[in-house]
């Protein structure tokens, strides 16, 4: 038996820190496979990339998880709803496409209760899989973004949609930092003053940014809100997308065990 190469796709990728938890889950549970990074400037070459490079599957992040959509033969339908793809597996010379960043998100909110309302900061790429499938599962979502272009789409969708200067502050049970604000700065995603109307209010915060306090989580625990950062989030989509390599040969909970440990060295 050959062993099966996985990959991840991005630019930049040196950061990532899927090599690490997928390598993790193949040598704990004995799976003859290996998994490295690869830097891909084009993403338009990124069918040509797989197949030369003969691959079994990847996990593809910025800026190429919409070529990741075009480049696949099968889509599986929630993935086919938002034009997002993040994981690719080959079968029998096909490339079926998936979507696990909105399902790891989902899971790694799902331990604050009695949540309905939710206000996302920021409306770029990763707020596109989520909104849709927070709302699928019954979330009340409303957006707020700096600028006004990337919320049309929003618009369209039928969310709720403003900017720092349509924002009139309501109650919303959770608020999640979906911007890049704070992952290598230290700003805030939106004016301290908007934030000060809105956190008190919260049951939690949340922000997607990982391996670091942001200043949207410190100014959430100043306020003494139960918060969390988007650590869960990678980890869940990357056990999911394990599913997805390995044909669902192992559970949720066997995978977990051994990709948190990516978490902890
Ligand atoms: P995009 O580039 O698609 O969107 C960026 C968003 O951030 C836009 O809404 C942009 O607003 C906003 N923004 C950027 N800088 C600021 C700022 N200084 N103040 C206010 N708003 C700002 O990014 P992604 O959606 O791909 O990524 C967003 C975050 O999600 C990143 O930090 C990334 O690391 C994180 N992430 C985490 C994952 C995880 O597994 N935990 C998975 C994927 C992403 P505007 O439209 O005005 O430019």
């Amino acid at each position: 038996m050959s062993q099966e190469l996985f990959c991840i796709f991005g630019n930049p990728v040196s950061h990532s820190k899927s090599p690490l938890m997928h390598n993790l889950s193949f040598q704990g549970l004995g799976v003859y496979a290996c998994y490295t990074r690869h830097l891909l400037e084009d993403g338009t070459k990124l069918k040509e990339t797989f197949f030369a490079l003969r691959l079994k599957g990847v996990n593809v992040t910025v800026p190429h998880k919409e070529h990741a959509f075009n480049a696949c033969d099968v889509l599986d339908p929630f993935a086919k709803k938002i034009g997002v793809v993040n994981t690719i597996v080959e079968r029998a010379g096909l490339l079926y496409g998936y979507n696990t960043d909105a399902p790891g998100f989902l899971k790694a909110i799902s331990e604050f209760e009695n949540i309905k309302t939710v206000l996302f900061l920021g409306a770029g790429g990763t707020a596109q899989s989520t909104s849709i499938i927070l709302r699928d599962e019954g979330y009340d979502v409303s957006l707020l973004n700096r600028s006004e272009a990337r919320l049309e789409k929003y618009k369209e969708e039928g969310f709720e949609t403003y900017t720092f200067d349509t924002f009139s502050p309501k109650p919303y049970d959770l608020v999640i930092n979906m911007t890049s604000a704070g992952l290598e700065d230290e700003n805030l995603p939106a004016p301290k003053e908007l934030l000060n109307t809105v956190i008190p209010t919260a049951k939690a915060c949340v922000d997607v940014i990982y391996g670091k306090e942001t200043p949207f989580l410190r100014l959430a625990k100043s306020h003494k809100k139960p918060t969390k950062d988007g650590s869960d989030m990678l980890l869940y989509q990357g056990i999911i997308a394990f599913e997805h390599f390995t044909q669902n040969a192992y559970t949720f909970e066997q995978i977990e065990v051994y990709m948190k440990k990516a978490f902890v060295l």
